[in-house]
């Protein structure tokens, strides 16, 4: 049966995701947003067959409400939806790069008989915005899905079914904390080293400008991220500070045993440390 799914935050993720869902579902589409602009934009390029700038209006009937704003903004949504009417039987699931803590801001939807399922489809660009939404986005790259162990299965393979249909991604379940502690490792972590590095270059760049002029090819590919969207990468360290803390040691002990290796001009452990990452970059699938 085709479902009315409601769209919250119709940017990047959203759009993308609506436009899936129009070309490749039955489902109505309604779109929210604060942006009246993008919500007209949405519309006329078939993305959402409705746009509403009040939540209670789009999630009103709807059967699946997927929420693709940022961080902070999917848990203060989970909160406003827990004082709204939402359908009998609806699903509830968001697009968070983080899990652990939106998943746990969700009992309380739980506590109001409505099933939350946590998302996180692992594809995107650093742009943002409706304007850079496209469909197919998402195909065969993982998504990441996160119920709870009490969560009816028949309520998760109806999201993956719908989900699949629509994205033509790899749709996989995960444990939230074991989600948050990989995708830190091999996303969040990087994307404070790439500005770290950028950061520092940027400090002696200050004082000569041959440092920017001579940035090539292994710097730019490496710090390509350090130009990720500020506010939506402070709400992502801060939603996943336990892991990331942990993840931070790790790197700066792995630095220190570049450090010193350097300073005792340790030959050989500099060739073992080159010699592990080539082995292990190659077997990268
Ligand atoms: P985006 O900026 O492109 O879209 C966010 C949308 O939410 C915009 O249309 C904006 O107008 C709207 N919005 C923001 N604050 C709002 C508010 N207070 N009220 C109503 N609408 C509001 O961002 P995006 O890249 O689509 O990211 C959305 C979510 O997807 C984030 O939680 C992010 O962690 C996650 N995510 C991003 C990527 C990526 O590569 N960008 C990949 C996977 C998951």
């Amino acid at each position: 049966m085709p479902e009315r799914v409601a769209i919250l935050g119709v940017g990047l993720i959203g759009g993308s995701l609506a436009l899936d869902l129009k070309e490749r579902t039955g489902a109505e589409v309604i779109g929210y947003d604060r942006s009246g602009e993008d919500l007209h934009f949405a519309e006329a390029i078939g993305a959402i067959d409705e746009g509403k700038t009040d939540l209670e209006q789009a999630v009103k009937d709807a059967d699946i409400i997927i929420i693709a704003l940022p961080v902070e903004k999917i848990k203060q949504t989970i909160d406003s939806l827990c004082q709204l009417p939402l359908r009998r039987g609806c699903i509830v699931t968001d697009v968070g790069s983080t899990k652990s803590e939106i998943v746990e801001r969700a009992r309380k939807l739980k506590e109001r008989g409505i099933t939350f399922i946590g998302g996180h489809p692992m594809a995107g660009s650093h742009r943002s915005g409706i304007k850079a939404a496209r469909s197919l986005l998402f195909e065969n790259a993982y998504y990441v899905l996160t119920p709870e162990p009490d969560i009816p299965v028949s309520d998760v393979q109806r999201l993956s079914r719908l989900l699949y249909l629509a994205t033509r991604a790899e749709l996989v379940i995960m444990d939230p904390v074991h989600h948050d502690r990989i995708v830190g490792a091999i996303s969040h972590l990087p994307h404070i080293i790439a500005a770290g590095l950028v950061n520092q270059v940027g400090d002696y760049n200050e004082s000569n400008e041959w440092f920017h002029r001579l940035a090539a090819g292994g710097f730019r590919d490496l710090t390509r991220i350090g130009a990720s969207h500020p506010i939506m990468w402070r709400d992502i360290l801060l939603s996943n500070r336990t892991q990331l803390i942990r993840l931070l040691d790790d790197w700066i002990a792995q630095m220190s045993d570049f450090r010193k290796a350097v300073a005792e001009r340790d030959a050989e452990r500099i060739e073992f440390l080159f010699d592990r990452s080539r082995k292990l970059r190659r077997q990268l699938p």
